[in-house]
């Protein structure tokens, strides 16, 4: 395919409450989104960087700015891009893997309409619905926390995770333990907020039969990880760290994660997630899709990755509902009902499957978008 233009739409979307973590309070999504035109179809993706550097070092004014001198540039100028070669075509900008992974789905949503094929179809799919589970943030208090948990658990969710950090551990999980009983899944996600001084205070959430501990200390210290799987029984489950296939390999061989949480964004693109994916199947790693409190375009996407036969276990895939009141695509995530309790469809049409409401890109727009030509 030729690209004719690469947009960038800029906007804000209010979250349905607060979303906090060991790194940040968020109360508007601030995203970037990419819609590329063909001459046989459009494709439209969303970059999963935050508004400010805090969980990675991409950042939405800075993936915009990257897109804009250097990798939109490499791709219009080029004769034939597919989502095969956007990888190969702007290797030549280290890093960056957010920006550059918007720039793969929007192409591959737009390959994919013109062929008639769906994501899911594309990537390997093997399930019409998958396990949700809910990212449930750091909550003033207890009482807040539990009235929290109960009606995800109301409302059918798989899995809970709790974020966790320091000072906000142990007590929260006994609770929710309590809360939801023994044989629901829990697990907890620290976002990089401890140290190795603290795996022996890691080493007390083990009576809470969780399903992993989440990624607990700074993603360039593989070391301290392989030395928490060591001491704890909790499995060690890395996020951050894992930037592409190769560091996968390396942090499963040196036994420092025995689950990995895959989220498109932060490796690159979906190409590299089934690569890592296909990795994990080999060594027996159970994988899951983790969230970037993603609108229904990337939502659509992950959905799609998640139906992937390494995915064993439930994603931070959630409704639409879980993060916003209104999303930003025709067709919300709503979760199934019956024996489909907790679970989301997997979309089936051309590309994504869904319809980006351009109403609602233009009304929360920040800035005017920005078209790019070759
Ligand atoms: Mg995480």
């Amino acid at each position: 395919m030729k690209l004719e233009s690469i947009t960038l739409h800029r906007v804000a979307m209010p979250l349905v409450r607060p979303f906090e973590t060991s790194f940040a309070r968020q109360t508007t999504r601030v995203l970037l989104l990419v819609h590329v035109r063909t001459s046989e179809a459009e494709g439209w993706a969303e970059c999963v960087a935050m508004e400010g550097p805090l969980y990675s070092s991409e950042y939405v004014e800075g993936a915009e700015h990257v897109i804009r001198s250097y990798l939109a540039p490499a791709l219009l100028k080029a004769t034939d891009v597919t989502a095969e070669t956007v990888g190969p075509l702007t290797a030549f900008v280290v890093g960056h893997r957010m920006a550059k992974a918007a720039l793969e789905a929007a192409v591959l949503d737009a390959q994919l309409r013109a062929s008639g094929v769906s994501f899911g179809g594309y990537l390997g799919a093997v399930t019409d619905w998958v396990d949700c589970g809910v990212s449930v943030g750091i909550s003033p208090d207890l009482d807040t926390l539990l009235d929290e948990v109960s009606g995800y658990v109301d409302e059918g969710y798989r899995r809970i995770k709790l974020k966790i950090k320091p000072g906000w551990d142990l007590i929260p999980v006994y609770a929710v333990r309590e809360l939801i009983g023994p044989d629901m899944l829990l697990q907890v996600d620290a976002n990089t907020a401890y140290s190795a001084a603290d795996i022996a205070h890691l080493g007390r959430l083990d009576p809470f039969n969780l399903v992993l501990i989440e990624q607990p200390f700074v993603e360039e210290d593989i070391a301290t990880h392989v030395a928490l799987a060591r001491a704890i029984e909790t499995p060690v489950c890395l996020d951050e760290s894992i930037v592409s296939v190769g560091v996968a390999l390396d942090a499963i061989e040196r036994g420092a994660t025995s689950v990995i949480n895959i989220k498109p964004g932060r490796v690159g693109g979906y190409l590299e997630s089934v690569r890592i994916h296909d990795l994990c199947v080999a060594h027996e790693v159970p994988v899951w899709c983790g969230g970037m409190l993603e609108t229904g375009v990337g939502r659509a996407a992950n959905v799609a990755l998640a139906a992937l036969p390494g995915f064993i276990l439930p994603g931070d895939t959630s409704a639409s509902s879980r993060y916003f009141a209104e999303d930003l695509v025709e067709e919300p995530f709503v979760l199934g009902t019956g024996e489909h309790a907790g679970q989301l469809a997997v979309p089936t049409g051309p590309g994504t499957g869904v319809t980006v409401r351009e109403d609602l890109v233009r009304d929360w727009a920040l800035v005017a978008p920005v078209t790019l030509r070759g």
